[in-house]
């Protein structure tokens, strides 16, 4: 069909743009294949089309974050949650050690600070740390709508140099913005990150999002429609760190990103997408998926506010 060939094509353009490093700061993730490009669409309809490495597993990182808030958000409702975790753009790095003036609330749940905010809101008040993981973990898979499963070697790797998501969690605790050991809620948020995903589970898991909680696959409902509305806005203005204002202006469309070199977007009603390329560029998105998605954008009209 016409779809995959666009793809192949798109990915053959991009092949060549070798620039950008290896997220460096986790050993396991600075040894990957720099090489592996892969680019899949999957429809609110449940159809998936793709091209390259698209079912090659790589940890799911930061993109597990709008998942996470989604799960909180659910299983919490909105109120505890916003007074947790603000909505703000920051405009600054993912590691960034920023608290709002006062209160000591992360600006919003895609930076660190909010995401480690978030994964300890996630199940039912009260629950055990292990449980707590395994219900990101089956959430993560429902979204996907196949059984996911963490990288213990990526996740170790990470623990022993999370000094700075420790100190973060450690100020967060000290606003009681967290009520548990700071130690035991970064371990379960680094094993949310180590979950293994392919390019075509993260465009099913944008797709759920972008069919407003159901799973196109699996028709199972992961999250009621106002929960996947807020997801989608915080992903808009918050999903690219501090290059999230070039995106919504370049590409338009929600999205995320992770240190592994996945990127996600979600178009309400239509498609999720994603790209995996593991290189990265000075914010810490992937180089050729920035590049795809800004094809797939202008050739497709996929901009939410319109042609230019
Ligand atoms: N595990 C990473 C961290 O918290 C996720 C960062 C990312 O993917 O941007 O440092």
């Amino acid at each position: 069909s016409v779809i995959p060939d666009y793809l192949a094509e798109a990915l053959g353009d991009v092949a060549s743009d070798t620039s950008g490093e290896l997220a460096g700061y986790i050993p396991e993730l600075a040894a990957a294949d720099p090489e592996h490009l892969g680019a899949a669409f999957a429809t609110v309809q449940g159809e998936v089309y793709g091209a390259g490495d698209i079912d090659t597993e790589f940890t799911i990182q930061s993109i597990s974050k709008p998942f996470a808030y989604a799960l909180a958000l659910s299983d919490r409702g909105f109120a505890p949650v916003l007074a947790s975790v603000g909505v703000e753009p920051s405009g600054e790095a993912f590691n960034q050690i920023s608290l709002e003036d006062g209160t000591g609330r992360p600006l919003n749940p895609m930076i660190n600070a909010g995401a480690i905010t978030t994964h300890a809101l996630v199940g039912p008040e009260g629950l055990k740390p292990a449980e707590r993981v395994e219900r990101v973990t089956d959430g993560l898979s429902a979204f996907a709508g196949r059984r996911l499963r963490a990288d213990e070697a990526v996740c170790a790797s990470e623990m022993e140099h999370a000094h700075r998501n420790l100190a973060i969690a450690h100020m967060l605790r000290g606003h009681d913005i967290l009520t548990e050991d700071p130690r035991t809620v970064v371990d379960g948020y680094t094993r949310q990150c180590s979950v293994l995903v392919t390019a075509r589970d993260l465009a099913m898991m944008a797709a759920t999002l972008a069919n407003r909680g159901v799973n196109p696959l699996t028709g199972q409902r992961v999250i009621t429609e106002p929960v996947a509305r807020q997801v989608l806005s915080v992903m808009f203005t918050c999903g690219m760190y501090d290059a999230a204002g070039d995106w919504a202006t370049q590409v338009g469309i929600p999205a995320k990103s992770g240190v592994a070199g996945g990127l996600i977007g979600a178009l309400p009603g239509q498609i999720g997408i994603a790209t995996f390329s593991p290189r990265l560029d000075p914010h810490g998105n992937s180089v050729r998926g920035v590049s795809l998605f800004e094809r797939f954008s202008s050739d497709m009209g996929l901009h939410l506010m319109g042609v230019p």
